[in-house]
């Protein structure tokens, strides 16, 4: 019976992942590096529990008890007796896979350990453990509040049992999981992620402006935003490891990276979390 959630990385996702559980009365343990990190994580939860109560979603007394399930720390090792844990660091191979073989020697044995990952190898990632049989992909759409969707994905060894539990786990959540096989970028991303490349390569190659290309797509394909802005709010570094990982793991040339994008990410335009992306966030 899973009652207590580790999170482990609190930043755009892991934030969404916290308040999602909490609201859901589970007993929240969220851990980053950086104590800022946290601190601006408990501030954009209280304003989306706000937000919800302001528009009816949840009532106001939801706020202060959904909060109180939240526990931030910045040491690892407050994530050893969790009945749950999943990983929300940022999209680099390296630093999940260390962070794997971490997880699997502080929490306990018998929890399932999940990646929020948007791209990266599920079955790698279990095999740092000690448990691949309880490693799986459980990702969430961002924002984690509102968004309906969490694709769960099935590592080569990820067994029965797991993918059955954390599909009513998600359930749990009020969400609505898809099944997806551990190819590089599983559903989601090994479509999106392409179009949002292809419309950084229009606009770099002067087919049109920035608003332009999010017009034409928003009206033309009946899209909620176009997918410049969409590339901001994901973040372009995100953006930009993911089409790495679909064009490392498949060598096929298609899915190589706009020039334009590596580097707006070497200059630190990362979209709306770093205040520059396509569009600047810092006027208003
Ligand atoms: P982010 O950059 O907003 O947050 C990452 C957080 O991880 C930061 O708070 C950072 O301080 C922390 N961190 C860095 N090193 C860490 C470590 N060693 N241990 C723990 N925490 C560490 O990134 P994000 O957008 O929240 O993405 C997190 C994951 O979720 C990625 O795997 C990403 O691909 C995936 N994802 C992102 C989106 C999206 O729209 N942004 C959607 C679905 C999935």
């Amino acid at each position: 019976m899973i009652k207590k959630v580790g999170i482990v990385g609190a930043g755009q996702m892991g934030n969404g992942i916290a308040h999602a559980f909490a609201l859901h009365d589970y007993s929240v343990v969220l851990y980053d590096i950086a104590q800022t990190q946290l601190n601006k994580a408990l501030k954009i939860i209280e304003e989306n529990l706000k937000r919800q109560a302001k528009k009816n979603v949840i009532e106001e007394s939801r706020i202060e008890s959904t909060l109180k399930n939240i526990k931030p720390t910045t040491n690892l090792n407050d994530v050893s007796d969790v009945d749950f844990c999943i990983e929300a660091s940022p999209e680099n191979e390296a630093l999940k896979l260390e962070l794997f073989a971490k997880l699997d020697s502080i929490v306990k044995e018998g929890s399932i350990i999940a990646s929020n990952t948007s791209s990266i190898s599920i079955t790698k990632l279990a095999f740092q453990t000690k448990r691949p049989d309880k490693v799986i992909g459980m990702h969430f759409m961002n924002p984690v509040p509102v968004m309906e969707l969490v694709e769960v994905i099935r590592g080569i060894t990820t067994s029965e049992e797991t993918y059955s539990t954390i599909l009513e786990l998600a359930k749990s959540l009020g969400k609505n999981p898809a099944l997806s096989k551990d190819y590089p970028g599983f559903i989601v991303n090994r479509i999106l992620i392409p179009m949002i490349n292809e419309a950084i390569y229009a606009y770099y190659e002067g087919i049109a402006s920035i608003e332009d290309i999010d017009k034409a797509m928003k009206l033309g394909t009946n899209q909620p935003m176009g997918p410049l802005v969409l590339a901001d709010f994901i973040g372009l570094d995100t953006c930009l490891a993911v089409q790495n990982v679909l064009y490392e793991g498949f060598k096929d040339s298609k899915y190589r990276p706009c020039p334009l994008l590596v580097k707006m990410v070497e200059a630190g335009y990362l979209g709306r979390k770093s205040g520059r992306g396509f569009y600047d966030y810092t006027k208003k």
